[in-house]
């Protein structure tokens, strides 16, 4: 464990609002007159235990309701990133859904100022904001965002998601919201293969051409969709400890990763909601070196190539690909000189 906490690692796939350490969102409950269940910060992650995917949505709802003033997404954010940094997270690309909080009468560019300000404040790590859309809240709702954050991109944002009850809202009302992000110049993420199959994947490849898919898992089977993901230059980002709480994958060691290396797709490992299913990616990475029985050299590999998904230029993924290896050179080094001391 103690070798993935050191290794430097980037986050493809994270939720802000998903990320909250635990005593910054007590504080959040206790500000907003607190919540009859919580009565410790401990009791938060007894509550964050899901019987399935939909149990999930109604603890992410919960949640979000002691989310109201730009302030509580400023302090969200700096936390968030400090947590990042304190496991040596160098790089990430955050998701953040403003839309839910517009009926608080908050707008969606205030909160992407807020989250801005509160991932600077924090400093030391490079982060980037993805804005995630709500399929539950319907195609015209998920446009007027995309309209709403054009004047905000500076704050850094690079892309559109789109999550939320994947099997009520399938990716054929979606198509306009992918086209219009990519003439804007957004990259572009759908959430696909987590509660549906492989045919709402498929589905997703062909109406809204992703850059990323998320999840991807339940498409792990099928080879002859994979083949298509690598053709039509997709990477997915990975979520394998979220897939094992939500219900999508029903043991840790049958978690499919073998399936996506075979296929040559290029993929990224990541935590999700890391606060809510109690994971870190130390934990991500353990479990694929012991329980998945990669081992450590492939593990690293897999760490070093999720750079290679990172929505930046080629020269910084070149650069940082380096100033990994270089660190990781490092920690190997005093690892074998603490073994022979
Ligand atoms: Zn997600």
């Amino acid at each position: 464990m103690k070798f993935y906490q050191m290794m430097p690692k980037i986050e493809l796939h994270l939720h802000l609002e998903g990320a909250i350490p635990y005593d910054v969102l007590f504080d959040l409950i206790q500000k907003y007159g607190g919540d009859a269940e919580i009565k410790s910060v401990d009791d938060i992650a007894k509550k964050f235990v899901f019987r399935d995917f939909k149990h999930f949505i109604e603890l992410w709802v919960w949640k979000n309701k002691f989310l109201r003033e730009y302030e509580d997404f400023r302090l969200i954010a700096k936390n968030v990133a400090l947590d990042l940094k304190s496991q040596n997270v160098k790089y990430a690309e955050i998701f953040i859904s403003p839309s839910p909080f517009k009926r608080l009468g908050l707008s969606c560019a205030g909160i992407i100022e807020a989250v801005s300000e509160g991932f600077k404040a924090a400093g030391g790590i490079r982060i980037s904001i993805i804005v995630d859309m709500v399929r539950d809240n319907g195609p015209a709702e998920a446009l007027s965002t995309l309209y709403e954050i054009e004047e905000v991109r500076r704050c850094g944002i690079i892309g559109i998601g789109l999550g939320g009850s994947e099997n009520e809202y399938p990716p054929s009302l979606f198509p306009e919201l992918f086209e219009k992000a990519r003439n804007m110049g957004f990259k572009t993420s759908v959430h696909s293969g987590e509660a549906s199959g492989a045919a709402s994947v498929d589905e997703a490849v062909k109406l809204l051409r992703p850059d990323r898919i998320g999840h991807c898992v339940r498409a792990a089977f099928d080879g002859a969709l994979l083949k298509r993901i690598v053709e039509s230059n997709i990477s997915v980002e990975l979520c394998p400890i979220s897939n094992l709480r939500t219900g999508s994958v029903i043991a840790a060691e049958l978690y499919p990763l073998d399936k996506f290396v075979e296929s040559g797709i290029n993929f990224s490992i990541n935590t999700d909601d890391p606060k809510m299913f109690g994971n870190s990616l130390v934990d991500e990475y353990y479990l694929i070196d012991k329980k998945l029985g990669f081992g450590r050299s492939k593990t690293v590999e897999f760490i070093l190539n999720s750079i290679s998904g990172a929505w930046i230029s080629v020269e910084d993924k070149k650069t940082m690909r380096e100033e990994f290896e270089k660190e990781i050179e490092i920690i190997k080094k005093n690892e074998t000189n603490c073994v022979k001391s």
